[in-house]
């Protein structure tokens, strides 16, 4: 008999709602995350938006997960007192040859069964937000900020409230199949204080973020084979100066680059409506280390394309702020999208489960992650 029944690999959102569901299901669950504390990773670097969904395609995991995961995100951010504000977002056209991708990102969020979606106009705009310019916008009421870190540290809690055992300080540097079980062997934590580790688990939850397809390939996976290989996509971040506080209140974005890779650099609010404008693409060559600083020199083309929907922007307003890192699937390039992959093996790899290439909306989607996740755990 194995010595647990779940170990989740990861302790940022995803990880942590998954330990959450699994403990919550009366399943012995222990959470290893590398860092010295829970949400340290992606989950922490991240815009903190909980998006609607209108921009992935029919029936993708991103769509489908997205949609279910922002009720569900709501639903236990107003349970658990996480700070959470349903701003409502604006995708702005700024010229009238945008107004038809508009409709197009209009119709795919009703499709995905995106509440509320509405087409408006230039007048409608500017009585929302009369700092912004545009010719017509993209309404969604329920886009909400929220507090990302806070949120994934509250599952963290569930989960140990429910007798799961949370271990920062915990990498997982081995994963073999044995009978029917996974022995997980644990590295000691940088800086000592502790043994490392080997147990056995019933079934292995890979939530690893920008390492899952390393993790994966602890497993015997060929992540190459199956496209899961990933590439790290930096988002860049600047903040705008204080002065503006208060200018605009709702999330503003641009008509998305044709080419998919983000959804455009945009107007962010935190939940305190402190603004800043991001993330950028800035594709970092394979093997990269994680480096989160800004360089300076890209105030300039942020400048550039928020000017054009921020008229009242000075350059001497922007100063380098934060960045985060894309856990991006090779996919992405050869096909032109890359969907989430939620993904339980079978026969020789019985009981591992693997989540990889959870980019945005990951945070939005982490709940209806879990809870598919969780299905599997306890049918
Ligand atoms: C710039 C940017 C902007 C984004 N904006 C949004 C947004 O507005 N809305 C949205 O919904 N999503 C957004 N996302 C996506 C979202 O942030 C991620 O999808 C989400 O945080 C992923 O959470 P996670 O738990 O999978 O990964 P992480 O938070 O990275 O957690 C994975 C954890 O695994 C740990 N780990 C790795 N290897 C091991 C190991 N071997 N053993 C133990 N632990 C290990 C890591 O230390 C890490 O803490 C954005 C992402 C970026 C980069």
């Amino acid at each position: 008999m194995a010595d647990v029944d779940v170990t989740v690999i990861g302790g940022g959102i995803v990880g942590c709602a998954v330990a959450a569901r699994a403990a919550g299901d009366g399943l012995a669950t222990v959470l290893l995350e590398r860092g010295p504390q829970l949400a340290g990773g992606t989950t922490s670097r991240n815009s903190e938006v909980v998006h609607g969904g209108m921009y992935y395609p029919t029936d993708s995991l991103k769509a489908q997960l997205c949609v279910e995961g922002r009720r569900k995100l709501r639903t236990f951010c107003e349970v658990n007192g996480i700070r959470y504000r349903e701003c409502g977002k604006l995708i702005v056209a700024v010229e009238p040859d945008e107004l038809p991708v508009l409709e197009e990102i209009h119709a795919q969020g009703e499709i995905n069964g995106v509440e509320g979606l509405r087409l408006i106009d230039a007048t409608e705009v500017s009585s929302l937000e009369p700092e912004v310019r545009a010719v017509g916008a993209l309404w969604s009421p329920h886009t909400a900020v929220m507090d990302a870190e806070a949120c994934a540290k509250a599952y963290g809690r569930k989960a140990q409230t429910a007798s799961a055992q949370v271990l920062c300080g915990a990498e997982v540097v081995g994963l073999s199949l044995e009978a029917d079980s996974w022995r997980v062997e644990v590295a000691p934590p940088v800086g000592g204080g502790r043994e490392g580790w080997q147990h056995t688990s019933r079934w292995v939850v890979n939530a690893a973020g920008l390492y899952a397809d390393r993790v994966a390939e602890l497993a015997g996976i060929d992540v190459d084979a199956r496209q899961w290989r990933l590439r790290w996509v930096k988002g860049n971040y600047f903040a705008i100066s204080p002065r503006h506080d208060g200018r605009v209140g709702r999330l503003v974005y641009p008509v998305p680059p044709r080419d998919g890779s983000s959804l455009g650099t945009h107007l962010c609010l935190d939940v305190a409506g402190r603004l800043r404008l991001g993330p950028d693409v800035e594709v970092l060559p394979p093997r990269a280390g994680e480096d989160y600083r800004v360089d300076e020199e890209r105030a300039d083309d942020f400048y550039r394309g928020a000017r054009r929907f921020l008229p009242f922007l000075e350059r001497e307003d922007l100063t380098p702020d934060m960045s985060g890192l894309r856990p991006r699937r090779v996919a992405w390039w050869t096909e032109g999208f890359a969907d989430f992959v939620v993904a339980r093996e079978s026969s020789d790899r019985q009981g591992l489960i693997n989540l990889v290439g959870i980019e945005s909306p990951g945070l939005t989607a982490a709940p209806a992650i879990a809870d598919r996740v969780g299905d599997w755990l306890s049918g």
